[in-house]
């Protein structure tokens, strides 16, 4: 399909590429009224371009076609009323250090007390004998005041428009910004990008033109329905084609590199001969679930064929992943190239070297450990056809010098740690080695679809025959002497514990303490208190800040059962195996997201012992203590993924600096699954018709 030429008005499409979009691009001081002041204060919301001006939508809208009376505010409903001011003071009090700014405005049906506190500039904002438009809801009914309102002041004028008697959007603002003022450039912005037209890049870095011409409304349409919807429905409508925009940039993106890679990239014949696999299947101890042969099944096709693997494999919390892994590793290695496992963790790298280490060596496979702080990598032999290595590592495996030399494979583990970033620059590196990137994180469609749109997809959906269960329960912090008793009772018993708590420190100093550090219960000071209640018994202390050795000795000693208690940070959440740990109990359970909560479950329940997951909430909120009942009911990672995406989004659901995620104007991952899975179809439409020269012009 050939960009649209023919559309009237500004269009999107590759059409008017460039050239006319500039303008777009520049600076905000390009647009009539926009000084240097106002262009800082602007910058603080994030808005530098005149393209970000655009994208900046309306927090919320005011029906200022209809106002409510004074006299019918009530506490709950927030609304807008539209008045005259009567009067206006401001009181200082303790001794000038605080102030009361209050205003009185009267619509004829009653009067209204506006209120700020410590905000004394007020004063200047307003006059007596002003029409103002006051939005809130009534903190105090007699009289009738509203504290904190938001206002604006109707000032009549030739753009009196876009302002009364109209929805009106109502922007995020930042200090010294007025909402008038920034409603009126937004109005002037859309009104020259109807007349110049351009390419909206809705996405930074995002490569362009999107707005296939079939899919209405047009970009500018919608964008005039975000800002200045005629109908409340408008406002939704708008969003919705400016979030497929979005998701369509990303889409196109991933789609044009998976092309890009696919003409330039050939596979290496990695389909192994079960020279190794047979011997290791033999010795392993259990037999593959169907689940793990049939992934298998497909990694071997893809290996074995002449484009490079690039396949995400998704399995639950112990679906018994690093088996594949190792099934995986086995074939590239039978076909004489090397295999590379990465893991986020030293911990996980270091659980990971001595399993393989365990599993290969008897093969003659020589396995070798770089992470951090521990190396046992060696230039390979120069001469002669060296034996087959596996490289195990955390992600310096992928940075600085390290080129590994002749990889069949490359295996990631537990992604979603990584980030789309890194795996980026592996997929660049050199000579293209089949690619298997695993993951414990049960991610919801939409997001599997925006995040891992380039990868083909697997999922282990079964999971390995096991006899022990995990019981989940809820329990209030009064409850957890008994749930320490308990705890003791298991160790007795012979089995082992964690105890996962929020913080590393309980200072308020401490990098994620912020503001509401108070009451979070912290490891440092728990473990002192713990090893005096569970005395005898040796409780080991596990978190970030601890070197990569230290980590791995107390790993060590708590695989051993030399540690009985293993009180920790977060860390371990992802991928430690330590079958003999039968108890996880987690503190400040409301801190955590469900998926990470489930997460740190899968660290019990992986040997043959029933095992007991116990969160500790003093949550005040009903609701906090609801959402961690989900977790009472079910095992079903996806199950929780989707409840935790839609109560939290996908920021706390994958990390949020890690996620990788671009920051969406409209879209909304947790809502728009249907917008995802339809630009999906559009790019990949788009990608096969449209070539990415023409399509994409350079990065800027
Ligand atoms: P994850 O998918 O979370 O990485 P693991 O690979 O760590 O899970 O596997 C979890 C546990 O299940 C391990 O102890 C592993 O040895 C065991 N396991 C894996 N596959 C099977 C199987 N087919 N039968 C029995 N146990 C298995
Ligand atoms: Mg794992």
């Amino acid at each position: 399909m050939p960009p649209a030429q023919s559309q009237k008005g500004p269009s999107n499409s590759a059409g008017t590429a460039a050239g006319g979009s500039s303008w777009l691009r520049g600076r905000v001081t390009s647009l009539r009224g926009v000084g240097a002041t106002r262009a800082e204060q602007l910058a603080r919301l994030g808005i530098v371009s005149v393209q970000d001006l655009l994208l900046h939508g309306p927090r919320r809208y005011e029906d200022r076609r209809h106002f409510k009376k004074i006299a019918e505010l009530d506490a709950e409903t927030p609304a807008t009323v539209r008045g005259a001011i009567v009067a206006q003071g401001l009181k200082r009090f303790r001794g000038g250090m605080k102030s009361v700014f209050e205003m009185i405005v009267d619509d004829g049906s009653a009067r209204l007390h506006c209120r700020w506190w410590n905000l004394p500039f007020m004063e200047s904002y307003f006059h007596v004998g002003d029409e103002v438009f006051v939005f809130g809801k009534l903190t105090d009914a007699k009289p009738r005041t509203m504290d904190h309102p938001e206002t604006e002041v109707v000032e009549g004028g030739a753009e009196d428009f876009i302002h009364v008697a109209r929805i009106a959007p109502v922007y995020p603002l930042t200090e010294g910004l007025p909402q008038r003022w920034l409603r009126g450039t937004i109005w002037r912005a859309l009104e020259t990008f109807k007349g110049r037209g351009g390419v909206l890049q809705v996405i930074k870095g995002a490569a362009m033109p999107m707005a296939a011409a079939e899919v209405e409304p047009p970009i500018f349409n919608a964008l005039r329905m975000v800002h200045f919807p005629e109908s409340p429905s408008d406002a939704e409508a708008g969003r919705q084609r400016l979030a497929l925009e979005e998701f369509l940039a990303l889409q196109l993106q991933l789609q044009w590199r998976r092309k890009r890679f696919e003409a330039s990239a050939k596979g290496l014949p990695c389909g192994g001969n079960n020279r190794l696999m047979k011997p290791f299947l033999a010795r392993l101890g259990f037999k593959l679930t169907g689940a793990q042969t049939g992934v298998l099944r497909e990694i071997r096709a893809d290996m074995g064929g002449g484009r490079p693997m690039r396949r995400l494999l998704q399995g639950d919390v112990g679906s018994g992943k690093t088996a594949v892994a190792a099934c995986s590793a086995l074939m590239a290695l039978e076909s004489g190239l090397n295999a590379a496992l990465m893991a986020p963790t030293e911990i996980l790298a270091g659980q990971h070297f001595e399993n393989f280490k365990r599993w290969f060596e008897p093969l003659g496979v020589t396995v070798r450990l770089q992470t951090g702080h521990r190396k046992t990598m060696e230039k390979p032999a120069a001469a002669g056809r060296p034996a087959p290595v596996l490289f195990v590592g955390t992600h310096a495996l992928l940075s600085e010098n390290s080129d590994l030399p002749r990889l069949g494979l490359v295996v990631i583990d537990e992604q979603h740690r990584f980030g789309v970033a890194q795996r980026e620059r592996l997929v660049r590196k050199g000579n293209y080695p089949h690619l298997l990137v695993m993951t414990a994180t049960p991610i919801p469609r939409t997001l599997g679809l925006t995040l891992y749109g380039d990868l083909d997809v697997s999922v282990l959906g079964e999971m390995p025959p096991r006899r022990g269960r995990v019981k989940t329960f809820v329990r209030a912090t009064a409850q957890l002497p008994k749930v320490l008793e308990f705890i003791r009772e298991k160790i007795a018993a012979g089995r082992q514990a964690y105890i996962v708590y929020p913080r590393i420190e309980g200072d308020w100093e401490s990098p994620n303490g912020g503001g509401r550090g108070g009451g979070l219960k912290a490891v440092l000071t728990e473990a002192e208190r713990l090893r005096k209640v569970l005395a005898p018994y040796r409780v080991g202390l596990m978190h970030g800040r601890l070197k990569g050795a230290e980590k791995e000795g107390i790993m060590a000693d708590f695989r051993a059962n030399n540690i009985q208690v293993l009180v920790a940070t977060t860390l371990i959440e992802v991928g430690v195996d330590a079958p003999n740990a039968t108890v996880l109990l987690v503190e400040n359970a409301e801190q955590f997201g469900l998926a990470q909560l489930h997460q740190l479950r899968g660290r019990i329940g992986r040997g043959d012992d029933e095992s007991f997951c116990i969160l500790i909430s003093e949550a005040r909120s009903a609701e906090a203590r609801q959402r961690l009942r989900i977790l009472e009911g079910t095992h079903d990672g996806f199950e929780i993924a989707e409840a935790d995406l839609a109560l939290r989004g996908p920021g706390e659901l994958l990390g949020r600096e890690q996620s990788g995620l671009p920051d969406f104007h409209f879209g909304n991952l947790a809502r728009d699954a249907a917008l995802v899975r339809r630009a999906r179809e559009l790019a990949i439409r788009m990608a096969d018709d449209l070539p990415q020269a023409v399509a994409a012009p350079a990065r800027r």
